[in-house]
């Protein structure tokens, strides 16, 4: 099997100083300070909710849209539809519909609440060590140089480019793009979608497609349910406005799963398409591995050549632990003092298979972490 996973660092297990306020000293009574969790300073433009629970973007405000089209019109399926369907066919239709609804919400939500794979900007000492090797690169005495602002890394023998984000004073990690509505570089970056109001990324991706996929069955059932009682009701020449006389909400739902399941059934599509080839969406639009982006080397170097394979690791694989550690404690003051000098930067040096085409394995840690303990 190939290797071209990132390994990821818990940023619990990173050096933070304890949220334990710091001994007092007996001449020095101060007033305990109350200390700031990390997401009530977070730079970029999320919502947090419940103590920082709860992560969204700012612009979510499509998500109770796209909740109550689906709340009303199953609300609607469930209230006016499903009885006379228990009646005349068989008492399974709801039990299917409540699982499928149940399925939907539940994937909806997950996707909307959970931290896409945001990756914390470079803190001002960190960003000033970046500099200093951009001005002055470790392997100077190699004859080839990458233009300014990139890295270059080899994953599985094939050359890719590491942009410099100018935000978050990073180089950003393959397939790692800058959302501009959120503000936050995400890895494994798909696209930010309105609808479910935060950005789809390496680490909601599988709940969006869980959803995507969930919502097509649920929509197309709903679909086939509703024509079936309207035609049920027609029957025996009283036609189908008679019908809808009878079961006015019907229509309603006829047209709004009407206009949404081809929409939704074309995305399910797509994205199966994306998850068996292992791409994302951003990939796929710029063509990064297909040669539109003027890149020779053609092939996408994440993919493991199988379907299988690919369709476990984007849906199966290990979630990676949130790296913005939102609900952890701003270091106060004294306690960044206290840190010794070695400590204070998680060593930066990025001298890790990259800048120049060296012989590298495909096995490189994000540029802003220290290499594996
Ligand atoms: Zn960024
Ligand atoms: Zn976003």
């Amino acid at each position: 099997m190939k290797n071209c996973e990132y390994q990821q660092i818990d940023p619990k297990a990173l050096a933070t100083p304890s949220p334990a306020p710091t001994p007092s000293r007996p001449c020095l009574e101060k007033k305990p300070k109350r200390l700031k969790r990390k997401w009530e300073v977070f730079p970029g433009k999320n919502r947090f909710y419940c103590d920082g629970r709860i992560i969204v973007a700012r612009q979510s405000g499509v998500l109770p849209l796209t909740l109550g089209l689906i709340l009303v019109t199953s609300g609607l399926f469930f209230i006016f539809d499903c009885p006379f369907l228990v009646q005349h066919l068989t008492s399974c239709i709801p039990v299917i519909g409540g699982v499928l609804f149940v399925f939907v919400v539940i994937s909806l939500l997950q996707t909307s609440f959970t931290d896409p794979g945001i990756l914390p900007r470079a803190t001002p000492e960190e960003a000033a060590d970046i500099e200093k090797q951009i001005d002055n690169p470790i392997n100077s005495s190699s004859s080839y140089r990458p233009p300014p602002r990139t890295k270059e890394v080899v994953i599985n023998e094939q050359v890719v480019k590491l942009k410099y984000c100018f935000t978050c004073k990073i180089f950003r990690p393959p397939r790692t793009s800058h959302c501009s509505l959120c503000d936050n570089c995400v890895e494994r970056f798909d696209h930010h979608c309105p609808w479910v109001g935060n950005c789809v990324g390496k680490r909601n991706y599988r709940f969006f497609y869980m959803f995507i996929v969930s919502l097509s069955f649920h929509t197309a059932f709903i679909f086939g349910c509703v024509t079936t009682h309207l035609a049920l009701r027609s029957q025996g020449g009283n036609g189908l406005v008679f019908a809808l006389q009878q079961s006015p909400a019907s229509a309603l739902e006829l047209v709004v799963c009407f206009f949404s399941v081809w929409s939704i059934l074309g995305l399910s599509g797509f994205h199966t398409y994306l998850v068996a080839a292992n791409l994302t969406t951003n990939e796929d639009i710029k063509g990064s591995w297909s040669g539109k982006s003027g890149n020779e080397e053609s092939g996408n170097p994440f993919s493991y050549n199988n379907i299988f394979k690919n369709c476990c690791s984007v849906l199966c694989g290990p979630m990676p632990p949130s790296l913005i550690d939102r609900r952890g404690f701003v270091p106060t003051e004294d306690e960044v003092r206290a840190i010794p000098a070695e400590m204070e930067l998680p060593s930066i040096k990025t001298d890790i298979n990259m800048v120049g085409r060296g012989p590298t394995s495909g096995h490189a840690p994000p540029p802003f972490l220290p290499p594996n303990p």
